[in-house]
């Protein structure tokens, strides 16, 4: 008996559901309750409005993707108007370690510190073997320019990281003919794992 009354008929779908699974409507329900059930409603509300909803997730897709596009054009505009293009060294303690390239060294220092002292999760194992094995700080481990690069002399980012991947590749063989022990890879790829 209890349970009639806290139980509904959907008009739509025939089947007694509880009343929570209905809206309110106390303006024409004497029980304060839509005579159809949520999803029927949710149903019929879509085959009514296909089109308006196509068309509005098809809108909301392409203002959000241009608003990403304006992200990532801005993006790429700071980076190549802010910071310091160059190839670096990275020096753990006194000794060089490791040979970079990066068109914001500003931005690429704070990645190494981050990636060698909090999770611990750099990218290049030898790098962060020796942080560890040393007990060494954030502050231990320090950045060179060795080649900068002037940013305004590039027609693109592509073409100055081109240049970049160059020189980088230049300073390893050199420092390597050197004697100097670095802990860059040697696949031969791209050298900024990080
Ligand atoms: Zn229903």
């Amino acid at each position: 008996m209890n349970k009639e009354v806290n139980e509904k008929r959907c008009y739509k779908c025939k089947e007694a559901k509880p009343l929570e699974e209905f809206h309110n409507d106390r303006r024409c329900y004497a029980d304060g309750k839509k005579g159809i059930c949520k999803p029927c409603r949710s149903k019929q509300y879509y085959e009514n409005n296909t089109e308006y909803l196509k068309q509005y997730s098809k809108q909301y897709y392409e203002n959000n993707a241009e608003r990403k596009m304006n992200w990532q054009r801005q993006y790429r505009k700071r980076i190549m108007s802010e910071g310091t293009a160059c190839v670096y060294g990275l020096y753990l303690k006194e000794d060089i370690k490791y040979i970079g390239e990066t068109l914001c060294l500003e931005r690429r220092k704070k990645e190494h510190h981050r990636h060698l002292d909090a999770p611990r999760s750099h990218r290049n194992k030898k790098l962060q073997e020796e942080f560890d094995k040393h007990n060494l700080f954030k502050d231990d481990v320090t950045f060179k320019i060795l080649v900068e690069f002037n940013k305004d002399e590039y027609e693109s980012e592509e073409l100055l990281k081109e240049a970049l991947l160059v020189e980088e590749a230049v300073q390893i063989a050199a420092h390597k003919e050197r004697g100097v022990d670095l802990y860059n890879s040697n696949d031969g790829g791209p050298g900024g794992e990080l």
